[in-house]
C-alpha cells in the first residue's frame, strides 16, 4: 500500500522558540518532509531537520532524499549542519535552491560551516552530495513533481508547488503577501492621484500573480508570522499578515490552508487566537476551505 504524507518538523520563524509555552505549537525552525513511498523531499534544513535526520538514522529502508531550500536565511539553514544522514557515507542528498548555479547553492550552504562559526566543513560530510542545477520547468524527485516561483521577501525566496499523490501542496514559508517595496512605501505621501494610480495597478498585479501561484490547490503551507498590530510595525520584514494571508487563500480557492512560520515570541495561546481570528474571517466570507495551525509533529496524509 502506498504511503504518502506530510510532516511539519519545524513550524516557527525567524528562530528557534523552546520555551514551555510554546511547545503545543513547535519551536523549531522550518522544515517539512514530504514522503510518498520511498520517496522523501524535505522544504527546508531550519533546526526541526535535525530530528528528521536522527529518524532516518534509525531506519534503513531509505537512503536518498531531496532538500529543496526556499532561501538561505539562518532559521532555514541552521540544521543543516546537524543533519546527520550529509556525514553518513550511505546517504544520497541532493540539494537545490535559489542560485543561478549549483555552485552557488554550495556555497550558501557552505558558508555557514566555514571557521569561526562551525567547527567542521563541509568537506566532512561523507554522503553523496549533489546540487541541482536551476530547472526552470520544474523539476522531479521519483513521483513527487516540483516546480518554483519567486515569492516576496529579502534575496530571492522561491515558493514551491509540489504535485504528490494526485494532490497539489505549495510551500511559501517566507512572503509577504501585501509587499511594497520601503522606497515606495516612504514616499507614498508625496505621490499625485497618477502615481497612485500606478502603484494600485501594480499591486493588483501582484496580487493576482500571488493569487494564480495558489489557484485551487489543496494544501496550502503559508507564512503568517504576524498579527496586525506587529504587521503594522514590520511592514516591508517579508511577512505577512494573518488577516492577508487567510484572505488570500480564500482568493484562490485554497482547499486547506496551514498557518506557519510562526512569530518566536507567540506562545501557544497567541497562535490560538490567530487560528480563532482565521476561523471567524473564514465564517464571514462563507468560505468552506478548512484552516489549522501547522504545528510540529503533525503529520497530514497526502
Ligand atoms: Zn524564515
Ligand atoms: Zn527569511
Amino acid at each position: 500500500m502506498s504511503e504518502c504524507y506530510l510532516r511539519f518538523w519545524g513550524v516557527r520563524g525567524s528562530y528557534a522558540a523552546p520555551h514551555e509555552s510554546h511547545l503545543g505549537v513547535g519551536g523549531n525552525t522550518s522544515c517539512v518532509e514530504i514522503r510518498c513511498d520511498d520517496h522523501l523531499l524535505v522544504c527546508d534544513g531550519g533546526t526541526g531537520i535535525i530530528s528528521l535526520g536522527e529518524e532516518l538514522m534509525a531506519q534503513s529502508a531509505l537512503s536518498e532524499l531531496m532538500v529543496v531550500f526556499t532561501h538561505y536565511h539562518w532559521d532555514h539553514i541552521c540544521g543543516l549542519p546537524f543533519f546527520q544522514p550529509a556525514f553518513s557515507k550511505n546517504w544520497t542528498i541532493k540539494f537545490f535552491g535559489p542560485g543561478d548555479t549549483a555552485k552557488d547553492i554550495e556555497k550558501r550552504l557552505s558558508d555557514q560551516m566555514k571557521a569561526p562559526y562551525f567547527p567542521v566543513e563541509i568537506e566532512t560530510w561523507m554522503a553523496d552530495i549533489q546540487y541541482l542545477e536551476p530547472h526552470n520547468n520544474g523539476l522531479a524527485h521519483g513521483p513527487i513533481g516540483i516546480s518554483y516561483y519567486n515569492v516576496h521577501h529579502p534575496g530571492v525566496t522561491y515558493g514551491y508547488r509540489m504535485q504528490v499523490a494526485g494532490k497539489s501542496v505549495v510551500y511559501v514559508s517566507d512572503n509577504e503577501v501585501q509587499f511594497l517595496k520601503t522606497s515606495i512605501a516612504k514616499r507614498i505621501h508625496e505621490f499625485d492621484e497618477d502615481e497612485h494610480e500606478l502603484l494600485e495597478r501594480m499591486v493588483d498585479e501582484q496580487r493576482s500573480s500571488e493569487v494564480s501561484a495558489i489557484e485551487g490547490v489543496d494544501i496550502l503551507v503559508h507564512d503568517a508570522q504576524y498579527t496586525p498590530h506587529d504587521y503594522s510595525r514590520k511592514r516591508g520584514w517579508g511577512h505577512s499578515c494573518y488577516v492577508d494571508t487567510v484572505n488570500l487563500a480564500i482568493d484562490a480557492g485554497v482547499g486547506c490552508l496551514y498557518l506557519y512560520h510562526h512569530d518566536p515570541t507567540y506562545d501557544d495561546e497567541q497562535v490560538a487566537a490567530i487560528h480563532r481570528d482565521c476561523l471567524q474571517i473564514i465564517r464571514e466570507r462563507k468560505s468552506d476551505m478548512e484552516c489549522h495551525i501547522a504545528r510540529e509533529g503533525m503529520k497530514i496524509p497526502l
